[in-house]
Order: structure tokens, then C-alpha cells, then sequence
């Protein structure tokens, strides 16, 4: 039988999309330490074949419908019923407009009471027994979760019975906003213009912020995407030795290897060098102002 005597420690990735949460996600799954979910807050969506998902028919990563999966069915048995949630609820809209002339202690006072309502305190206690039967059963001490969603990460970290660290991974305002617009061309899921997309991760990226300063500083570290992918060894190093883990080698490409996650980036499933991706650098040269925006959004 597998024996952790403690509670696993989750490590929980807040970012936006677009921005390298699955290539940091499947660097820290090759620690022998470590086992990765991915995107725990997409689960119930997957089950129910809903929502974000579609390009890959809402499988786990290892290309079965997830009840059907041996990782997934082990770990649900008994554990899916009509009240199952993985998503923390919150309303986007209204809370990241005023956020910026908010001081932190009344962000911090008003974000913490949304992640309390009776709704998100069950889904955390569902969140919590995922965690607890995955670690059991696959003797893991740490468990990666992608899932990115800083208010979901607020709740984890709000949830007194979870361990957790937090890594909040920024990646360059212009890419996040090159690399949302692309893919929607491809899955039609927005038609937003390229001057509100980069509003809109700004947005987030204030939020981001928010949440992280509610947090305990031993508890998080705020790494750059284009640093990850550029010394993928340093950037590890850093996050064992700031919590705890044992050194391990960084991978050369990103690749699935008998993963179970869920969601993530579509490239996901082919094998690919570990390299910073600085194709959305063309898009901009004739795009001056959005691009000088862009900066200055980075350094606010
Ligand atoms: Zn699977």
C-alpha cells in the first residue's frame, strides 16, 4: 500500500491562457515527486463533455473519455454525483474593473468573501478529496494543478485543509494577446479585437496580482514564461529548492509520457523541443501603438 503519512502539497499554476501553463505543467510532471492533473477545474466539463474541450472530445490526456480511464475512474469512483463541481464561480466582470483603484487589504477583503460562499466552499472540498485520493493512491507528496484560475487559486489557498504553493507564471502582454487572437481564428470562441484582448489580459493580470497579495509570500513565486522556456534547469531549480522538492533534470522537449491530465494547450500532444516561443514578435511590426501599449502594460 502506498504510504504518505502527510497531506500532499498542491502546486497550483495561476496564469492567463496562452501564456506556457502547460509547458511549465509538463516539465514539473517528470519529477519523480510530482504528479500532474492538469487542469483540475476543467474536470467536471470533461466528464460532462462541456465547455472548453471539444478539440480533444473532452478525453484525458492518455486519449480516454475520463470515467473511462483507469487513473481518473480510480480516483472519481463514488465521488461524481449530481452536486460535483471543480470550478470555483465568481463574477469576472464586475470585480476586475475596480480592482486597480482598490487598495490591496479591501481587494484582498472582497475577493476572499467570494471564494467563501457555501457553492465555491463545497467545490473546494471537492478539490480537497481529489487531491487527497490522488495522493494516496499514486504515493505522490506534490500535485501539479494547471488550472491557472487566480480566484480558483485564492479558494485553494483560503481552504485551511489544503497545502499549497502558488506559481504565478507572466508571460509578455503582446504574445498573450498575438496568441489568444490566433486561436480564436481557429475555434471561433471570441471575435474581440486585438486593442480589448490586450485590455482584457491586463485585466487579468491585475487580478492576478490581487490574489497574489493575499497570499503568504513563502507560499508563492512569480516566474516569467520567456525564462521558463529559455533555462527550463534554473527555473526548475528555483521552484524545488523554494518548495521543497528534490532537485531533478529539466527535460529537453515537451512531451506526454503516461500523463492522465486534463485540458491544456491543443499542441499538447505532439513532441516538442523546450523553447521560448517568439513568434507573435512579427505581428506587431506594423502595429506600432498596440505594441507600445503592450509594453507599458508589462511594466504596470
Ligand atoms: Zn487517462
Amino acid at each position: 500500500m502506498p504510504n504518505i503519512e502527510n497531506k500532499p502539497t498542491v502546486i497550483y499554476i495561476i496564469a492567463d491562457r496562452r501564456s506556457g501553463s502547460t509547458l511549465l505543467e509538463n516539465m514539473l510532471s517528470k519529477s519523480e515527486e510530482i504528479i500532474s492533473v492538469g487542469e483540475l477545474a476543467m474536470l467536471k466539463g470533461h466528464i460532462l463533455k462541456e465547455g472548453p474541450g471539444e478539440m480533444w472530445a473532452w478525453h484525458c490526456s492518455c486519449g480516454k473519455p475520463v470515467l473511462q480511464c483507469d487513473f481518473w475512474s480510480r480516483v472519481l469512483r463514488g465521488a461524481v454525483d449530481s452536486h460535483f463541481e471543480t470550478k470555483i464561480s465568481w463574477p469576472y466582470k464586475f470585480l476586475t474593473t475596480p480592482l486597480a483603484s482598490l487598495s490591496p487589504r479591501t481587494s484582498c477583503r472582497s475577493l476572499t468573501s467570494y471564494v467563501h460562499t457555501p457553492e465555491n466552499a463545497q467545490t473546494t472540498g471537492f478539490l480537497k478529496n481529489i487531491y487527497e485520493t490522488i495522493s494516496r493512491t499514486y504515493d505522490k507528496k506534490f500535485i501539479v494543478d494547471s488550472s491557472k484560475d487566480a480566484m480558483q487559486a485564492l479558494a485553494v489557498y483560503e481552504c485551511k485543509e489544503i497545502d499549497a504553493k502558488f506559481i504565478w507564471l507572466i508571460r509578455d502582454l503582446r504574445a498573450v494577446t498575438f496568441s489568444k487572437l490566433k486561436r480564436w481564428q481557429v475555434n471561433k470562441r471570441s471575435d474581440k479585437g486585438a486593442y480589448e484582448t490586450m485590455l482584457d489580459s491586463y485585466a487579468y493580470k491585475k487580478l492576478c496580482k490581487a490574489v497574489l497579495s493575499c497570499m503568504d509570500k513563502e507560499d508563492t513565486l512569480k516566474l516569467h514564461y520567456e525564462a521558463v522556456a529559455d533555462e527550463p534547469q534554473k527555473a526548475l531549480d528555483k521552484i524545488c529548492s523554494s518548495f521543497g522538492l528534490k532537485k531533478f533534470a529539466a527535460p529537453e522537449v515537451m512531451e506526454l509520457t503516461n500523463d492522465h491530465t486534463i485540458a491544456g494547450t491543443p499542441g499538447r500532444f505532439e513532441s516538442k523541443p523546450i523553447t521560448a516561443d517568439n513568434s507573435w514578435r512579427s505581428f506587431y511590426e506594423d502595429k506600432k501603438l498596440l505594441s507600445a501599449v503592450g509594453k507599458m502594460f508589462n511594466a504596470l
